[in-house]
């Protein structure tokens, strides 16, 4: 089949390459050039595990080629996908302009009997908006679907080529049909629904996760109030099979790309539904609140940032990306710079610009370093923030400063409290009393 992905970031270069490498002809389509340029080379404009070398083989393959033409990119394609990005708009709700742009753009260039996919996270309704776009500048018949992605960044790749579901929402046996065959090789379950089942799945699974991740930092916050230790609770609990022993990460709150904006989103789309007092309003709220309270806590424990050294571990929202999106770094070291301190980041990936992390030009008293020794040598406060394994396995206690007290902020609970204590260090974990 010849199909065509409509957006270049991080689902739509993934999902071209995994496409390809099913043999089929893909066209990867961006308004950027700059990005389409370097694709065309082979370069990632993003760091991502293992998409280097999968994109590389299928343009070597001749099945993946890049353009930032629309007729070239529509006029052959069986399958269009638009991957492009649904940003909040500032009252929440998700930004579909770049969705209704793509759709007009590819709408004159449409082959007959084309079926455009929505990949990109979208509320139910979007198809209806989308035709509407299409509908006036269209020649031939075409299809709508809706098939939402549910990749991970840092494993973008093992996700597409191993999900535990395909989700397509249409509204025709035929179109079902063909976009099964699309996603055949991949093996994995097929659940065909509604296309607005489709795209409130989306939301249902990524709103879930941010819940589950809100719930274990209620409990934390709870434990800090009697002795508990967050760590324990999450033992005990695990062996409950409904609830599970995976993906409890109490900490600063959920970042990156997807959750804040998508829990937004359906919090907005629940007040416009006049669903205003739901659950998903609620864990906005409380993940929006979470940092200025946990930086209280932090401040209230140092004594302040004046004057301190600090040492910031984790630049990207996560490990395995160099993502800055919603990053607990662009909210973080402009305030305690702010504040009087001086930092010195380090991230084994990231390298964001003083912009990125919200930080004037001119600002002296950041600086990124290469190793975690360097940013740690002279710290007042070692500040742990992401678990990167190069992070995580790092042997602290080896490193610690007698020389001066030393706090290590443990903002996710990756490290043995007593390890770091019996080194000398003043450990701050989350939900954790020392
Ligand atoms: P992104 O911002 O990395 O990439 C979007 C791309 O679309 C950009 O390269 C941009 O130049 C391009 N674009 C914008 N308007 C265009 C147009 N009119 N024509 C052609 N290209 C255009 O976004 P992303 O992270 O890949 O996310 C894309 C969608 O997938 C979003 O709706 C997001 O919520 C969803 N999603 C993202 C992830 C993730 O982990 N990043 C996971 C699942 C779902």
């Amino acid at each position: 089949m010849n199909v065509t992905v409509i957006g270049t970031g991080f689902v739509g270069v993934v999902s071209a390459a995994v496409y390809a490498s099913f043999g089929h002809q893909v066209i990867g389509l961006d308004v950027d050039q700059r990005k389409i340029e370097l694709l065309k080379q082979s370069i990632v404009p993003f760091y991502e595990p293992n998409l280097t070398e999968l994109l590389a083989e299928q343009q070597k393959n001749g099945c993946l080629s890049f353009t930032t033409d629309y007729q070239q990119a529509i006029q052959d394609a069986d399958i269009v996908i638009i991957a492009v990005g649904t940003p909040s708009a500032p009252d929440g709700q998700a930004d579909l302009k770049y969705v209704l742009m793509s759709a007009e753009s590819l709408a004159p260039f449409l082959k007959p009997d084309a079926i455009v996919v929505v990949k990109s996270t979208v509320p139910p309704g979007t198809l209806a908006k989308v035709r509407a776009a299409i509908d006036p500048l269209v020649k031939n018949s075409y299809h709508l679907a809706s098939v939402p992605e549910f990749l991970r960044e840092g494993s973008a790749v093992h996700d597409t080529l191993h999900p535990n579901r395909v989700v397509i929402g249409a509204s025709s046996e035929q179109v079902y049909e063909k976009l099964e065959l699309l996603h055949k090789p991949l093996q994995a379950p097929v659940v065909r629904v509604k296309p607005e089942s489709a795209q409130m799945a989306k939301y249902a699974a990524n709103a879930y996760l941010a819940t589950r991740i809100t719930f274990i930092n209620q409990i934390a916050d709870l434990c800090e109030k009697n002795g508990a230790d967050v760590e324990d609770v999450i033992q005990a609990i695990g062996f409950d099979e409904r609830v599970g022993s995976h993906y409890w990460y109490p900490g600063l709150g959920y970042g990156g790309s997807c959750f804040p904006k998508d829990v937004k989103e359906l919090a907005a789309y629940s007040r416009a539904v006049g669903e205003s007092g739901n659950l998903f309003v609620k864990v906005d709220e409380l993940n929006t609140a979470r940092l200025d309270r946990l930086m209280e806590k932090f401040t209230t424990e140092i004594g302040g940032w004046q004057d301190k050294k600090v040492a910031f571990l984790g630049l990207s929202f996560k490990p395995n990306t160099d993502d800055m999106r919603e990053a607990p770094s662009t909210k973080i070291i402009n305030r305690m710079i702010a504040a009087g301190a001086s930092v010195l980041g380090y991230d084994p990936m990231a390298k964001p610009t003083l912009a990125q992390l919200n930080l004037a030009e001119s600002e002296q008293r950041y600086r990124q370093v290469e190793t975690i020794s360097e940013a740690c040598h002279e710290a007042d406060v070692i500040f742990s923030v992401v678990e990167w394994p190069q992070i995580v396995s790092f042997e602290f206690a080896a490193i610690r400063n007698q020389a001066k007290q030393q706090w290590f902020i443990d903002a996710r609970n990756q490290f043995e409290p007593q390890t770091l204590i019996k080194a000398g260090y003043s450990y701050i974990g989350i939900g954790r009393t020392r």
